[in-house]
């Protein structure tokens, strides 16, 4: 009940398209729900194809004219939306941790990772280049200008409310971009706060428009958004399974995609790895978000010299977490976000119990109730358990014993994902081999917390491509066009 009166001013109850806050054609709503408490804390319109179509007509009008201003303007108006966003950042954290779970002190780590993303990208909109190539042939001159590609359909996740918006269109509007987004159906509160910040800044109307939808209508909102030929790309995070839908889809116009899929990391403990830094590492990679994130450790692989000192270790860094409401100040590990991520979690614990893993810890739900879930620590797992090869996204921990490097890394490749990875080791020529053999997009090295705006998140195999933060963000949002002037 904290305080949710106080914040209604916050809670938005209509959609953002054209710069305007709309209802459903339909007049249709749904619910949006606190996972702390099951409270109902909004309302909003449960939009569909009709109302998509009419976001993209608006987003479509925008990117007449958002293309044609200058990266400069781009950078200020940018500016003004990252400062406004820093200003409000506990308002934007209050939210966040409402309608997602995590604790406020995650919610307000999430924000300033996202402005981080909307200061980043505005500086990066003044440097965004085309070349002019060195021609083989002395009467002509060859150029390559780089252009925005026009309206992205952008679809997100509830695991990070605002920040997978943040780094999609902060690229993208630093590009010239303009954007319907349709964020995830549990968190959708956190996405029309962003867009009133960036209206408050001043980003015209049309450039961010956000479509509400509940589960039932978001294969329809997203049809459209995949078949649209007004929508020049498609950018998504989300599971696996959905993403491959939209690739499907998104053949129909041949779109350009950019796929933030599930991951499977492994976490690797090598003979020589500090122990305690092992131990922080894990304890950040797993339990952040309540386990709950993309790039969180799947299987924790120990060297057999180590195995039981580092269970041993983790169990009494595990025995800190605090599970609770994320309002509360002392609560580290929230609600999982709904029931069946909470019925997922379970099941994927019982099987692996029922395959012969051991319980250290946990293992059941948590006396709390709802969907609060006890900090879990199995070890002994197996490729026959379905945690093996599955995204477990939950707050259990799962361990299992190597010999050989060899072994290690056949271990850890063995997985069709390839997101996130992490080992430990103070072997520099290990940490060499290790990090060239692991068949990952990003490899963590004595660290367990690796995303920034500065560097290049994405993954390959089945959890997707194209690359999200750094200079190398914007190449999913530009084209190349290329000149060639004869005879001048
Ligand atoms: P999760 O299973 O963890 O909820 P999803 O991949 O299902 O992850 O959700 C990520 C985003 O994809 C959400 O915004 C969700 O609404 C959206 N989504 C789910 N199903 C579809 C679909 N068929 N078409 C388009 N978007 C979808």
């Amino acid at each position: 009940q904290v305080g949710i009166m106080s914040q209604s001013r916050m809670l938005h109850d209509k959609a953002f398209i054209n710069g305007e806050w709309v209802h459903a054609k339909s007049g249709k709503t749904f619910a949006v729900t606190n996972p702390a408490t099951q409270e109902v804390i909004a309302n909003l319109p449960d939009m569909n194809h009709e109302d998509t179509e009419i976001a993209i007509q608006a987003a479509r009008k925008a990117f007449d004219s958002w293309k044609s201003t200058t990266g400069k303007e781009r950078a200020k108006l940018m500016r003004k939306w990252y400062e406004l966003a820093v200003s409000k950042q506990e308002e934007l954290a209050k939210v966040l941790t409402l309608e997602n779970g995590k604790p406020l002190k995650e919610a307000v780590g999430e924000i300033i990772y996202s402005t981080d993303y909307l200061e980043f990208y505005s500086e990066e909109a003044r440097r965004i280049h085309g070349e002019v190539l060195s021609s083989p042939i002395p009467s002509k001159t060859m150029i390559l200008v780089r252009e925005p590609i026009g309206v992205i359909g952008m679809l997100t996740p509830w695991n990070f409310p605002t920040a997978m918006i943040a780094r999609k269109a902060a690229a993208a509007i630093a590009s010239g971009c303009t954007c319907v987004i349709k964020p995830a159906e549990d968190t959708p509160l956190s996405a029309l706060l962003l867009a009133e910040v960036a209206a408050e800044a001043g980003i015209p109307p049309g450039v961010i428009n956000v479509v509400t939808a509940s589960r039932e209508n978001t294969p329809s909102v997203g049809e459209k958004l995949c078949h649209s030929e007004q929508i020049a790309g498609v950018s998504f995070t989300g599971s696996t399974a959905v993403g491959k839908i939209l690739y499907k889809q998104c053949s129909s116009t041949v779109k350009r995609l950019g796929l933030e899929l599930g991951g499977n990391a492994p976490f690797i403990v090598f003979e020589s790895a500090d122990l305690d830094n092992a131990v922080a590492g894990l304890m950040a990679s797993k339990f952040r978000n309540t386990g709950q994130t993309c790039v969180s450790t799947n299987r924790i692989l120990l060297h057999e010299k180590v195995h039981d000192q580092f269970v041993e270790k983790l169990k009494s860094a595990m025995s800190g977490l605090v599970v609770g409401d994320g309002l509360n100040p002392n609560s580290t590990q929230g609600p999982l976000i709904n029931k069946n991520q909470f019925l997922k979690v379970s099941a994927l614990v019982q099987d692996a119990l029922s395959n012969g893993a051991k319980k250290v810890l946990g293992g059941e739900p948590h006396q709390l109730g709802g969907t609060y879930y006890e900090p879990t620590l199995l070890t002994g797992i197996n490729p026959s358990m379905q945690a093996y090869k599955e995204e477990i996204f939950g707050p259990v921990a799962m361990t299992l014993k190597f010999s050989t490097e060899e072994e290690a890394l056949r271990i850890a490749n063995d997985t069709r994902s390839g997101l996130a990875s992490y080992f430990f080791s103070n072997d520099l020529s290990q940490i060499r081999r290790v990090s060239r053999a692991l068949e990952y997009g990003m490899v963590g090295i004595n660290e367990g917390i690796i995303s920034a705006a500065e560097a290049a998140f994405g993954g390959i195999k089945e959890s997707g491509f194209g690359r999200e933060g750094s200079r190398h963000g914007i190449d999913d949002y530009t084209q190349l066009k290329y000149l060639c002037f004869g005879n001048l």
